[in-house]
């Protein structure tokens, strides 16, 4: 690869993008504000979150509030919604005006999009979908562990000689930092120049999508392909228990569920409280998404599936034998009588 826009030696800090719908933060950059803000203590360095948009500055505190050092903000009316050229031009002459020595972004369609750019614009390095992140003893390096072969490995990789170092970042990994108690950081906007090659798309209508809220749910009803598309009592037993519905990949490329419902490694990582699986195997690719549940409920009518090595409570037998009476008892208990 050719060189970078800056020497390893010129790079210093470490960089959020933080993504905003709206004026609303999604919360893959709140949980890397936070991951960010332990490895700058770690290493020594600052925090900088930088925000495009348009009307952003509440964003701005919100970033602040959570321990950033800095807080960049460039708004443009072309800035209000993402589009690829514009972003890209903004945060590649950002990044080698001030030379950030790491650079982290969400791994949301926007960050991926984004990241894609830069790094070929900017020359260096990208790991892409971390499931976690960390600095290499000896050497500072920032380790990106990601996983490769089709999911089979976990790999973690570095970026020795090429800067910024690049990752996005799977939501859902990190927890989101609580704000700190002072807010010390600074604000500061910058003055933003579009060339017309910039401004290409023009967004005419944006339609905004209601994400489901897997990631911070407290209970989780999940269903795969065991399930056969009838997830109807799992949508009862989830209302019933005020939890979210997810899916395996099965469940989800057969259509029976709406994609951004997907746990595991395509999908999202999720912290429930609870979580009832029912009808799935426990491919690695799936259980990555819920091996940091408290405590899952597995119900699987094969007695070796996979499922049961990451289950708490493990209830062989049809999901048809079990959900029901299940459903039941819970409305009983609440004095709800079924017909
Ligand atoms: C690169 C890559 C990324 C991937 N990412 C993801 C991901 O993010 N998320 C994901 O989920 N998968 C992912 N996969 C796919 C993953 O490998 C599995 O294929 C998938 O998780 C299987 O889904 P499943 O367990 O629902 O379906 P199946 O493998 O079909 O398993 C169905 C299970 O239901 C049980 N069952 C059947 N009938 C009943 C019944 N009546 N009652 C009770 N149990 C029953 C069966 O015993 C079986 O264990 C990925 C794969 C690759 C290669």
């Amino acid at each position: 690869m050719s060189a970078s826009g800056y020497t390893v030696a010129e790079a210093n800090g470490i960089w959020v993008f933080v993504e905003q719908d709206g004026g609303v933060l999604e919360g893959v950059s709140l949980e890397l504000l936070g991951r960010g803000r332990e490895l700058a203590n770690q290493a020594g360095t600052i925090l900088t979150a930088i925000i495009l948009g348009d009307g952003v500055l509440a964003a701005a505190e919100t970033a602040r509030a959570v321990g950033a050092d800095f807080v960049l903000v460039a708004e443009h009316p072309a800035l209000a919604t993402y589009t690829t050229d514009a972003y890209a031009r903004v945060v590649a002459d950002l990044v080698l005006e001030r030379k950030p020595d790491i650079f982290l972004l969400g791994a949301t369609p926007n960050g991926r999009d984004l990241a894609g750019r830069l790094a070929v614009r900017l020359r260096t390095g990208l790991t892409a979908d971390c499931t976690w992140l960390d600095l290499e003893a000896d050497t500072g390096l920032l380790l990106g562990r990601t996983t490769g072969f089709g999911g089979g490995v976990y790999a973690t990789i570095t970026c020795p000689k090429h800067r910024p170092q690049m990752a996005t970042v799977r939501p859902g990994i990190f927890r989101p930092p609580a704000p700190v108690d002072q807010p010390w950081g600074l604000i500061g906007t910058i003055p933003v120049h579009l060339a017309r090659r910039d401004q290409r798309v023009v967004v005419e209508e944006h339609i905004r999508h209601e994400q489901p809220g897997l990631t911070t749910a407290e209970r989780l009803v999940v269903g795969g392909g065991g399930t056969r598309g009838d997830f109807a009592p799992l949508r009862e037993l989830a209302e019933l228990i005020g939890a979210e519905v997810g899916a395996t990949r099965v469940a989800v490329d057969q259509g029976w569920v709406e994609r951004e419902r997907q746990i595991g490694q395509t999908g999202v990582v999720t912290h429930p409280k609870l979580a009832f699986v029912l009808g799935a195997s426990g491919a690695m690719q799936f259980t990555v998404g819920i091996d940091a549940a408290d405590c899952v409920v597995a119900i699987n009518a094969d007695r070796d599936a996979p499922i049961f090595e990451h289950a708490d409570y493990c209830i062989v037998d049809e999901i048809g034998s079990v959900l029901p009476p299940l459903i039941e008892h819970i409305r009983a208990g609440r004095g709800v009588h079924v017909k």
